[in-house]
C-alpha cells in the first residue's frame, strides 16, 4: 500500500474514534449506518454497527497488504455482489485482493455472470490457507463458507459483514446489522468509509445484492434506507432493466421442462405448499443447480398457504431446502432448528435424508410453531 493511502485510511480511523461520528467519503449516504436515514424513518439506532467497530475495521484493513474475501456457498446476488463491490474498493486502495466461495464445484451461477470483477475470483483450493486479514460476506456462520471454513479458523483477523439475525458471532470483528435489508448495505458503508466512491462497477454489484435480497423491493425487508441506497446506485447510470433481465427474466429452455416436473408434484398440505426437484429432473436437460433459485418465488404465491418450501437436490445429492413464510411463522427459527438459518420470512437448511423424512421433520416443527 502506498503511504498516502495508508495515511488516508488512518486519518479516517482516527477521526471516527475522536468524533464518534461518521467518516464516510464524499459520496456517502445522508446518514450513517446500514439502517440509513434513521431520523427520517424513526427506526431506532439499536442494532447499528458501533462507530468504534467501524474504526477497528478500517484499522485492520489499513494494516493489511492482502485482503482475502469470501462469501457463502452457492452465492446469491447479495453474497457475490457485496464481496466483489468491496473487492473493487480495496483494489483501488492498492490492496492485493483475492476473493472466493467454498463450493466443491467452483462456478459462478449463470445468472450472476454479468457481475463485473470476476477476475478477482480464485477457486477455494488457491485461497490463502491462513490469511492475514479475511472478510466474509452474507454468512451467518463459518459453516456457510463451505470449504473456506478452515481458512476462517486459521486467519489472523476475520471481519464478518452480514445482516442475518441468526449471525453466530464468528470472526474477530462483526460489521453485522440485522436490520439491514442486504449485506450490500453494509458493504456500501464500508466502501464509503474506506474513502471509496461509487462507480458503475461497484454500483452494479451492490445493486444486485440489494434487489436480490429485497425481491425487487417487494419483501418486508425493504426499508426507506433500501430505496435511498437504490437511488444512489441508479444515479451512477445503471441499466436496471438489463440487471433485472439477467437476474430473473431469462433461462435456458430446460428450465421450463424442470418447472413442469416440479409443479406436477406440488402438494398443498394445510397451510404448507411444497415441491421438490431432483438431480435426475435437471440431468435430462443439463440444467445447473443454480438455475433453480427462482422456483420458490412461484410456489410461495399460493393463496391457500402461509408457508412454502422447495427441496432442490444439489450435484452431491444433498437436499437444499428453500422456505418462505408470509410473516406469521418464523421460518428462520424453524430452519435453525434443522441446522440451517436465514431470516423470518426467507430461510433454508440442508438435508441428507429422503424427501419424505425431510418434510416429516419440517412439518412437525411447523405444527409446533403455529
Ligand atoms: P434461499 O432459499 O436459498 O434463497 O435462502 C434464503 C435464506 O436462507 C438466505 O438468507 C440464506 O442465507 C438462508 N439459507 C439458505 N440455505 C441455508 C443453509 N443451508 N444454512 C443456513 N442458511 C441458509
Ligand atoms: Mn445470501
Ligand atoms: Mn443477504
Amino acid at each position: 500500500m502506498t503511504p498516502d493511502v495508508r495515511d488516508r485510511v488512518e486519518r479516517q480511523a482516527r477521526a471516527a474514534r475522536a468524533t464518534g461520528g461518521t467518516t464516510r467519503g464524499t459520496m456517502g449516504p445522508p446518514s450513517g449506518g446500514a439502517g440509513g436515514a434513521a431520523d427520517a424513518t424513526g427506526e431506532p439506532a439499536a442494532g447499528r454497527v458501533p462507530e468504534s467497530t467501524w474504526a477497528r475495521a478500517l484499522e485492520l484493513i489499513s494494516g493489511a497488504d492482502e485482503v482475502a474475501l469470501a462469501c457463502h456457498v452457492s452465492p446469491d446476488g447479495d453474497a457475490l455482489g457485496s464481496m466483489l463491490a468491496t473487492g473493487f474498493a480495496l483494489r483501488s486502495l492498492g490492496k492485493r485482493v483475492v476473493a472466493s466461495f467454498g463450493d466443491r464445484h467452483f462456478a459462478v451461477p449463470r445468472l450472476l455472470r454479468f457481475l463485473p470483477g470476476q477476475e478477482m475470483l480464485t477457486p477455494p483450493g488457491d485461497f490463502p490457507a491462513a490469511p492475514e486479514l479475511m472478510i466474509t460476506f452474507d454468512s451467518a456462520s463459518a459453516d456457510r463458507l463451505g470449504l473456506l471454513r478452515a481458512n476462517v479458523h486459521a486467519a489472523r483477523e476475520v471481519i464478518v459483514v452480514d445482516h442475518h439475525p441468526s449471525s453466530s458471532g464468528f470472526g474477530t470483528l462483526g460489521l453485522v446489522d440485522p436490520r439491514a435489508s442486504a449485506t450490500a448495505m453494509l458493504a456500501e458503508q464500508l466502501i464509503y468509509r474506506l474513502g471509496g466512491t461509487l462507480d458503475r462497477d461497484i454500483a452494479t454489484c451492490l445493486y444486485a445484492g440489494l434487489v436480490t435480497d429485497t425481491g425487487s423491493f417487494r419483501h418486508s425487508s425493504t426499508t426507506p434506507a433500501a430505496h435511498q441506497m437504490a437511488a444512489r446506485l441508479v444515479a451512477t447510470g445503471l441499466r436496471t432493466d438489463e440487471i433485472a433481465r439477467e437476474l430473473w427474466d431469462r433461462s435456458p429452455f430446460g428450465y421450463l421442462k424442470v418447472l413442469a416436473a416440479a409443479f406436477d408434484r406440488v402438494v398443498l398440505d394445510g397451510g404448507l405448499v411444497w415441491t421438490y426437484v431432483t438431480r435426475v429432473d435437471r440431468a435430462a436437460y443439463g440444467l445447473p443447480y443454480a438455475e433453480l433459485e427462482g422456483i420458490i418465488d412461484i410456489v410461495r404465491r399460493t393463496d391457500e398457504a402461509e408457508v412454502a418450501a422447495v427441496l432442490k437436490e444439489d450435484d452431491e445429492g444433498a437436499w437444499q431446502v428453500s422456505t418462505r413464510s408470509k410473516g406469521a411463522v418464523d421460518v428462520g427459527a424453524l430452519c435453525a432448528e434443522l441446522g440451517g438459518g436465514g431470516h423470518r420470512s426467507a430461510a433454508g437448511f440442508t438435508s441428507h435424508d429422503s424427501v419424505e423424512e425431510t418434510m416429516a421433520r419440517f412439518r412437525e416443527l411447523l405444527g409446533k410453531a403455529r
